[in-house]
């Protein structure tokens, strides 16, 4: 393709872009689709010659598109938000444009240096040790991969990094509400699954704090060697959050790295009346928060923050010749930061977003979404045909239909039921847990685009979809 031809294909491009986005909400969304469906639809070999763009992008609507899921539509409501938004998709534009290959500062001093800046802006905005640095991540799961990895080698003096284990036995402590990333992680860092403790849970299914204290102890007694805790401030299923104060004290006391996963609510943080959540991170060890799922930066964007620096670059870094430089050591190369070498120019998406918002737009549409959950956490209550589980904690609410004199397998039947039609007819999406045997509805309010009339459109169709399906199980 010539400079010409990409110049008139970008620009009918954008228009396409900018009337998708003002329309997304008349698409389904989710796909009402079969398995196979798409690749039924592609030709079996690449094409020998080269074919018209005109025709690739009929394809991409055709075939690619009636299969996509939106992840930008208002009515998404299922696990937690990708949320992209105007500018950082025009940041994306230019990383793609740009095409750098930002491993270490010489291969792109200004990715480096705007890295080092707006980690520090985002540090601020969520209040965290001023002497915390951060560096972006692509996922959360890469981010706590890379805590147990530096726990690891922090713990065994590095011994594992240089010799591999030799017997250590390493145990890492979470919950059963903790995200699955823990448990890979200890299968990718050769921990084993079967060293991580899942701490027993409080009421509230928040971390015990004095049975994490309990466990550590009788690990040490068995020979077992503490090497992490991991607290989560939102976890996935219900959106619990650990006592991260209590939690902390522990880790301090038996001096066991601690890490905390803030995935989804790490964005919350930016508002000031959420603050007090965060009291105890002073004393743990490292951060993390995804501001690709609800701080409107498109997929990919993990922020990862961690106090001893040193232990992390001592754990990752490696100098071959051919990446030596002259500057090593003035300058943040974040290939030593992390797994990968090779890496996106991240930060220009978030530079574009915190500046295009501000601090202040950012916390006015953080606590919209949180003003619509409790919108539709009251529309709930008064309804004798729901019932929240839990406590709504943020924009998030567990909910289901209820009815009396039905057992709790007919519940649990009408629930699933009511969840699967409501994604078939693609007027929302919404995905369930499980808690203490009660299957429910998951409603997560925090789509970019999401306003008062889309909640309330949906809640009555939930409402209607629930009686029509109540009806024929009577
Ligand atoms: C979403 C989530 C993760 C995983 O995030 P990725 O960026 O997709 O790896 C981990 N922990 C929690 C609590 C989450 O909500």
């Amino acid at each position: 393709m010539e400079i010409k031809e990409f110049r008139k294909h970008a620009h009918d491009m954008v228009d396409w872009m900018a009337d998708f986005l003002e329309t997304v909400d008349q698409r389904p969304v989710k796909p009402d689709i079969e398995p196979g469906h798409i690749l039924r639809q592609l030709p079996d070999h690449p094409p020998f010659e080269g074919e018209a763009y005109s025709k690739i992008f009929k394809d991409f609507q055709d075939i690619i598109l009636p299969g996509m899921t939106h992840w930008q539509h208002p009515n998404f409501y299922a696990y937690f938000n990708a949320n992209a938004s105007p500018p950082s998709i025009l940041a994306e534009m230019l990383m793609s444009t740009l095409g750098a290959q930002c491993m270490i500062w010489d291969t792109s001093p200004s990715a480096a240096e705007l890295e080092e800046q707006v980690m520090e802006w985002l540090r601020q905005m969520i209040n965290l040790p001023s002497d915390w640095k951060g560096v972006i991540q692509d996922t959360a799961s890469t981010a706590t991969l890379i805590s147990l990895l530096t726990a690891r080698e922090k713990v065994t003096s590095n011994d594992i990094n240089e010799d591999g284990f030799s017997g250590q036995k390493l145990r890492v402590y979470c919950t059963d509400q903790t995200h699955s990333s823990i448990e890979k992680a200890a299968k990718i860092t050769g921990i084993g699954r079967t060293n991580v403790v899942k701490v027993a849970t409080l009421y509230d299914k928040s971390m015990d704090a004095a049975a994490l204290q309990k466990c550590i102890q009788d690990d040490r007694n068995k020979g077992f060697i503490p090497m992490a805790i991991v607290s989560t401030l939102g976890t996935t299923g219900l959106v619990a959050v650990d006592h991260l104060d209590e939690i902390s004290k522990v880790g301090k006391t038996e001096n066991v790295w601690h890490h905390v996963d803030a995935a989804f609510a790490g964005t919350a943080f930016i508002l000031p009346e959420y603050q007090h959540i965060l009291n105890g991170v002073e004393l743990a060890d490292s951060f993390v928060f995804n501001p690709h799922k609800w701080m409107f930066v498109n997929f990919d964007c993990t922020a990862y923050f961690v106090k001893d620096t040193e232990a992390l670059i001592r754990t990752f870094d490696i100098l071959p010749e051919y990446l030596k430089t002259t500057n090593r050591g003035q300058v943040n190369d974040y290939r030593d930061w992390g797994i990968a070498l090779g890496r996106r120019f991240r930060a220009l998406k978030l530079w574009f977003v915190i500046r295009s918002y501000g601090v202040e737009g950012l916390h006015r549409m953080v606590r919209q979404h949180i003003e619509l959950a409790k919108s539709f956490e009251q529309w709930v209550l008064a309804s004798d045909q729901f019932e929240i589980i839990y406590p709504r904690h943020f924009n998030f609410l567990v909910f289901r239909f209820v009815s009396d004199g039905w057992t709790e397998s007919d519940l649990n039947a009408v629930n699933k039921q009511l969840i699967l039609r409501l994604n078939k007819s693609g007027k929302m999406y919404l995905t369930h847990t499980i808690l203490d045997g009660k299957y429910a509805i998951r409603i997560v309010i925090g789509q970019t685009y999401v306003t008062y009339n889309h909640i309330e459109a949906s809640w009555l169709e939930i409402q209607k979809m629930a009686s029509s399906i109540v009806n024929e199980f009577e």
